[in-house]
């Protein structure tokens, strides 16, 4: 398989086959981010040939007599196919409309159980799709787009340059609602700094109770030394926000979100992990933070984040 650096995928996509259509990120510029630090370029596509050859040697190993044994002797369920495929790469879904119905056609002839196509979405890759681009996508087959929109703060957007505002998310992913393209998002508590997380999470909630995304996951800041925001923290230009008020955090979106949502603290930034399904589980969820807040100690949690070897 051509894989190149660190695979990242998002918990839910762990059994989707995954097949790589780019390696890197387009934009690489966001402050926090360290996850396409160890390639050797900043963004590659895989040519059309690589793809398949990943994709018919997974089907070779599916079918061989000995991938047949391997799954009796581990007693795994019997498959035909995958039915999702997840493409790797920070976000596939920047190619060009054409490219992706290729590699959906792809997917199709090498593997026909194959329902739907996720992989990571930048904001602004939407955007380069026309309403008949982004509709041709989802008869294809692309849904469960995953977008780390981080946030609906304007100014933490801006000053971690994640390159769109909060209005971009809203006219973009209001443009995936009518296309019929399901989402998630990823929310990255703690990334508006210290003395900001409920402000943090009352402009978000208010973004994201207009849209529909499916899952909300959310990851908790840590900083690496390699990244931006080491630097900005040593200049004292930002400052980190403590852990408890990370909870805190996370206590108040969950409580100001008003849409069905899945609600996910899974991933090893989070020290606690849990999932819940807002808003029937809403009082269990905000039930645990509070524990959580009252029991833990800053040092405890602190340390948890700074043995973090990786994400
Ligand atoms: S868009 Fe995602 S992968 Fe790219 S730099 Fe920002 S956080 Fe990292």
């Amino acid at each position: 398989m051509h894989f190149t650096g660190t695979i990242w995928r998002p918990p839910y996509e762990a059994a989707s086959l995954l097949i790589q259509a780019t390696a890197g990120c387009t934009h690489h510029r966001c402050k926090f981010c360290t996850l396409y630090n160890d390639l050797p370029f900043p963004f590659r596509v895989s040519p059309p040939e690589e793809v398949e050859a990943d994709l018919l040697e997974v089907q070779t190993a599916l079918h061989s007599p000995i991938g047949k044994l391997s799954v009796a002797l581990q007693g795994l369920p019997v498959r035909e196919g995958p039915d999702r495929v997840f493409l790797t790469g920070a976000n596939p879904f920047v190619l060009k409309t054409d490219r992706l119905l290729e590699i959906a056609r792809l997917i199709e002839r090498y593997f026909p159980t194959v329902h739907t196509i996720g992989c990571f979405a930048r904001i602004t890759d939407v955007s380069l799709k026309t309403d008949e681009e982004l509709e041709q996508l989802q008869d294809a087959g692309y849904d469960g787009l995953t977008i780390g929109v981080e946030t609906g703060d304007g100014p933490s957007l801006a000053f971690m340059d994640k390159g769109y505002t909060p209005g971009d998310i809203l006219t973009q992913c209001c443009r995936l609602d009518r296309a019929g393209i399901g989402y998630n998002f990823f929310y990255l508590t703690g990334v508006a700094g210290a003395g900001q997380g409920e402000r943090n999470a009352i402009a978000s909630a208010e973004v994201f109770n207009r849209l529909h995304p499916r899952l909300i996951g959310s990851s908790m800041l840590t900083v690496y030394p390699d990244s931006q925001l080491y630097q900005e923290i040593k200049a004292e230009n930002w400052a980190e926000a403590g852990e408890v008020e990370k909870y805190e955090e996370m206590r108040a979106l969950i409580f100001r979100l008003e849409i069905p949502v899945t609600f996910a603290a899974l991933g090893a930034s989070n020290a606690y992990q849990f999932q819940g399904q807002l808003p029937e589980d809403r009082e269990a969820l905000l039930a645990a933070l509070d524990r959580i807040i009252r029991r833990e100690n800053e040092d405890r949690l602190r340390s948890y984040r700074t043995t973090l070897p990786h994400l």
